[in-house]
């Protein structure tokens, strides 16, 4: 038996595990893709930020460690690397006078000009935050599922979870097509799965499935410098010469969603000279879980044996939100970080 069986093989299933199995805990992640990362962390435009953004609920306790966890895990993990790139943003808040966070810089066309030599037409204001990065999110948790398994966790793809099996009244593993799967603990981060799974459980888990879609592009190296987010587009460099941009989300057939991301390309070409050399690769629609009111991190259950761990701006989030779990497992001690988090189980 598994100490812990966690579901799910995302970005913040895998960093669980890893963090759990780092710690010496026995850990079998188990995964319905056929790999790491195959599910919304695939579709991710991956803007790891620290300063900008929303932080709703307990999110915002979480914040101040961000950029310092993926430090570490940049130390950690072989091969892991943030695109310490900063971002410029503008004309998106409706007050472009409000009052700058930590971080947070309003900078003028000659300096946005600097920063994205190639755009035409720079703004005359924009807000930098030197401090944003993007990452690889399907690297990252493939990293971390191996560094998992090297530190001895089982790892199970192609294995859905179909339910949790209860023994009496207390959850002991989950079941798949394969088999049952005991634990004495489970993990639920099966991201927009994650409510359906706890359905027998007495608990209240408000999580929508957010549609937002992507494109992936090739470009000039070098075309977009940071990350640009901006009423046109949000656009970044993932590599060199490949750019992620998103698009608007249009719910109708394939023909209206291509018809969305060549005019989003499009507005992307007008913008920046060179662009006329961007092509669109492909595109694609991510589900992303988005509960109501902040991420939801926690026991599922009052005798302890389900724990939950879904969130909106998971690439961002974890990092520490896997160092945190596995603390709260492995010591029985409650994380002062996640208290906002909870679950609300009745
Ligand atoms: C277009 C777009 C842009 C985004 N931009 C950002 C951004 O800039 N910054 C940011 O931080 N976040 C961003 N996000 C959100 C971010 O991608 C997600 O919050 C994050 O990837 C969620 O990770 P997860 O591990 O919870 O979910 P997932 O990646 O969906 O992982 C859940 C895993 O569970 C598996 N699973 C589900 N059910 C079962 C089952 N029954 N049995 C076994 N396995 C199961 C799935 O196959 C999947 O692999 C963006 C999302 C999209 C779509």
């Amino acid at each position: 038996m598994s100490a812990v069986v966690v579901v799910g093989a995302g970005i913040v299933g895998a960093s669980v595990a890893y963090h759990l199995a780092s710690r010496r805990v026995q850990v079998t992640l188990l995964e319905r893709g056929p790999g790491p990362g195959t599910g919304v962390t695939a579709d991710s435009f991956a803007w790891v930020g620290g300063s900008g953004g929303d932080w709703p609920g307990g999110a915002e306790d979480l914040r101040e460690d961000v950029l310092a966890d993926y430090r570490r895990l940049e130390a950690e993990l072989p091969g892991v690397t943030l695109r310490r790139t900063g971002s410029l943003n503008w004309g998106l808040q409706p007050d472009q006078g409000a009052r700058l966070g930590p971080g947070q810089f309003r900078v003028g066309r000659s300096d946005i000009a600097a920063l994205e030599p190639n755009l035409r037409n720079p703004p005359d204001q924009a807000v930098h935050i030197p401090g944003d990065a993007g990452v690889d999110a399907t690297g990252l948790t493939a990293a971390l599922v191996a560094a998992a398994e090297a530190h001895g966790a089982t790892v199970r793809y192609g294995t859905a979870v179909t339910s949790l099996h209860m023994s009496g009244e207390r959850v002991a593993g989950v079941l798949s097509a394969t088999g049952l799967h005991p634990a004495a603990t489970v993990v639920l981060t099966a991201g927009t799965n994650v409510p359906a799974l706890c359905g027998p459980l007495p608990v209240d888990l408000p999580v929508a499935a957010s549609p937002a879609a992507l494109a992936r592009i090739t470009a000039p190296p070098g075309l977009v410098r940071t990350i640009v987010a901006c009423p046109e587009f949000e656009a970044r460099e993932v590599r060199d010469g490949d750019l992620v941009l998103t698009l608007p989300h249009v719910d109708g057939p394939p023909a209206l969603r291509e018809r969305a991301a060549q005019d989003a390309l499009r507005r992307l070409r007008a913008a920046f000279r060179g662009g006329d050399q961007c092509r669109l690769v492909g595109h694609g629609t991510g589900w992303r879980p988005v509960p109501a009111h902040g991420p939801l991190i926690g026991y599922a259950n009052h005798d302890r044996s389900v724990y939950v761990a879904v969130m909106h701006s998971g690439v961002t989030l974890a990092p520490t939100v896997g160092r945190l779990v596995a603390d709260e497992l492995v010591t029985a001690r409650p994380a002062r970080e996640l208290l906002r988090c909870r679950p609300r189980v009745h």
